[in-house]
């Protein structure tokens, strides 16, 4: 039987990278999705796109509106507005209230379900590092919690989350994923989600920089001129 992997897949370059490499060690790919009241559809959009692509047995799209409600991110929360310059600052305002924590645990529950040894998640210390919960640290802390919370990490079953992006930048993840033949053409970053990315918001321009350094020309549309060698 298959070994399989539940990837938390968000549309994203970083999730969709992680496609990429657990299909690489030879997963059998079980993406879950989750909706929590993201400004924008698109990224779930997208993430089937991804999904599809990588013609995998089920989608699971979770849809968790409670971070809707309780707001407190410029993510979920339509009276903070998105930064154009939030880079380098401690924590960002797109920062989700334990957000990660959240994901995981669902995405645990559902591994368990279908008895997957890994959960993939993207997440990477490098880049954004003002989000607490994308810290190595966060993440030995939940590896544990999971296998002592879990059937299957109290028998012979044991879970484990894999961050093989944790130490990678942003240029460094593109660089593995084209390798990988990652279809960045179907990912998504931009804040604000429209049909062409707005090329100035943090995600744009913290994607726009990787896919420089990199020395590749990012495939998706961009509403601004960009000079892919300057
Ligand atoms: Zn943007």
């Amino acid at each position: 039987m298959a070994k399989k992997a539940v990837v938390v897949l968000s549309g994203g370059l970083d999730s969709t990278t992680c496609m990429g490499i657990a299909k690489d060690q030879g997963y059998e790919l079980y993406p879950i999705t989750f909706s929590y009241g993201q400004r924008h559809d698109r990224e779930i959009e997208q993430a089937k796109k991804v999904a599809a692509y990588f013609q995998v047995k089920q989608h699971r799209i979770v849809d968790i509106g409670f971070f809707k409600q309780i707001g407190g991110s410029a993510l979920t929360d339509a009276s903070v507005s998105v930064p154009q310059d939030g880079l380098g600052q401690d924590i960002p305002v797109t920062y989700v209230p334990a957000r990660n924590m959240i994901f995981l645990s669902l995405a645990s529950a559902y591994a368990e379900v279908l008895g997957a040894e890994a959960i993939f998640t993207g997440v990477s210390s490098v880049d954004y590092s003002g989000y607490p919960d994308c810290r190595p640290e966060f993440i030995d802390s939940m590896n544990q919690t999971i296998n002592l919370a879990t059937k299957a990490g109290v028998t012979d079953h044991r879970l484990s989350i894999q961050t093989p992006l944790i130490h990678l930048s942003k240029s460094e993840t593109i660089k593995l994923g084209t390798k990988l033949g990652v279809p960045y053409h179907l990912t998504t970053s931009c804040y604000n989600g429209g049909d062409k990315a707005c090329g100035v918001c943090d995600s744009c321009r913290l994607r726009i920089k990787g896919f420089k350094e990199a020395g590749l020309v990012d495939p998706i549309p961009y509403q601004v001129d960009i000079d892919w060698n300057a």
